[in-house]
């Protein structure tokens, strides 16, 4: 056991690309003491020729090598299709380096981390750690709370990250017709994060691929055993920006729908923040893809900063969702009522079903029949549930006399 232990402790393996020999020394320390091993090259050249050969389970990528520069690595690791997370570094300020990870990130590569010089070395040992941590994960009961990215990693691999489930009510017959999958974390207390608590760092520190294809696992797994109950449900994911820029999104969608044998016609993936994406292009063969694939897609938050009408005629749409904080007030806002009932009108001349979120309350709903609105989702009918509770709700609901505003929850 503990020959094992050592042997994978040897495969974490770091190979520095970085010309300035002060750099490349700290950094082979801090690697030491996090249990890698490293090797370094100050040359692009160099690197092509012992890359292949080490075959290094991370990388640290200085922009300014001797003779060239780290685009030319990147290039490199796409061409060959190389999947080792790349770490990159620069002496050249904030902009440089995020635009260099953006391009990374569009040439499929795996940034684990970007740091400007002189290198911050406790938030370079987290990385690290981080990293090692993939490789090889702890046991249970050793993943410790004081790292917060590694404590929500480990979350996502135990499936601690779980989807609860809020459904989507067609206005005009009153039956449930949807569901959107809320992430949720379970903590081990038994308390339960929001996502405000957690998407933010995942974000942050490229787990929202992991975090979203668990969810949409967890999820699908649920709507194969409704469809087998046959409840006609579909089901609503939300997808980050970022993802639309990630190169094997779709196919990974496709893998995951095929391996729970759930048709892709169920699925609607909710984007919001096409105002973040720096790649336009990237993000409209993403986009394309899925549809491709018969993925409804659904312009979330609609008549917020973080999703325009611009989109509207960029994306193929199959709904818009009209953001909480219109629903919410139309009461007491003449103004969420006008916004409302536009975003209704022109969803409707654009071909697509509208959904508003954050139906709170009878008049709200009334309002919004009113308007044409075709489904809603919100408080008034159910706060997002885990699934078992779900079916309960649902099946409670479902009696003989089922009205629109039955079942709501307290
Ligand atoms: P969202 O996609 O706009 O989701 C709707 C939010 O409104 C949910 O908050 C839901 O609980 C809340 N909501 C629904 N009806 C009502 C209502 O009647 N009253 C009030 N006050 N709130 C209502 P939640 O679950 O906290 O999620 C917040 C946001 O976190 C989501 O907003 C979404 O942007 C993000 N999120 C959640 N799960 C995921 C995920 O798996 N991936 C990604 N990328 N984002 C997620
Ligand atoms: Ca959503
Ligand atoms: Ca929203």
């Amino acid at each position: 056991m503990e020959h094992e232990t050592r042997q994978a402790m040897s495969e974490r393996h770091i190979l520095v690309v970085e010309d300035e020999p002060g750099v490349v020394g700290m950094v082979a320390r801090l690697a030491r003491s996090c249990g890698y091993r490293a090797s370094s090259t100050a040359s692009v050249e160099g690197f092509i020729k012992v890359f292949e050969h080490l075959r290094p389970s991370l990388l640290l990528v200085d922009l300014k090598l001797a003779g060239g520069d780290g685009v030319e690595v990147f290039s490199f690791l796409a061409r060959v299709n190389a999947r080792t997370p790349v770490i990159i570094i620069s002496g050249f300020g904030d902009q440089v380096l995020s635009s260099s990870a953006h391009l990374a990130r569009c040439l499929g590569l795996t940034v684990a981390g970007i740091f400007s010089k002189p290198l911050d070395v406790p938030a370079f040992l987290t990385t690290l750690d981080t990293w090692a941590e993939r490789e090889m994960p702890l046991p249970a009961d050793q993943a410790t709370s004081e790292n917060p990215v590694r404590r929500l990693r480990h979350a996502i691999d135990r499936g601690e990250l779980m989807p609860y489930f809020q459904p989507q009510i067609d206005l005009e017959s009153g039956q449930v017709v949807g569901v959107e999958a809320l992430a949720r974390w379970q903590q081990p207390d038994g308390r339960v994060e929001l996502p405000s608590e957690f998407i933010p760092l995942a974000e942050e520190n490229g787990l929202m691929l992991d975090l979203t294809m668990s969810l949409l696992d967890q999820a699908l797994e649920r709507h194969r055993a409704w469809r087998s109950e046959g409840l006609d449900l579909s089901l609503s994911v939300n997808i980050s920006a970022g993802l639309l820029e990630c190169r094997d999104f779709p196919d990974q969608v496709d893998a995951t729908l095929a391996r729970h044998g759930v048709p892709a016609e169920c699925l609607v993936l909710e984007v919001t923040e096409q105002s973040a994406i720096r790649d336009p292009v990237r993000a409209m063969e993403t986009l394309t893809r899925l549809c491709l694939s018969q993925v409804s897609l659904s312009l979330d938050d609609l008549g917020t900063a973080h999703s325009c009408l611009a989109e509207l005629r960029r994306i193929p749409l199959r709904e818009t969702k009209i953001d909480t904080r219109f629903v919410l007030d139309l009461a007491d806002a003449a103004q969420s009522r006008v916004i409302v009932k536009a975003i209704a009108a022109l969803s409707h001349e654009l071909g697509l079903r509208v959904v508003a979120e954050g139906v709170a309350d009878v008049a709200a709903l009334e309002y919004l029949r009113q308007v044409g609105v075709d489904v809603g989702q919100g408080y008034l009918f159910s706060r997002p549930l885990p699934a078992d509770e779900f079916l309960t709700w649902l099946r409670a609901r479902s009696g003989p006399q089922s009205k629109l505003t039955e079942g709501i929850s307290t």
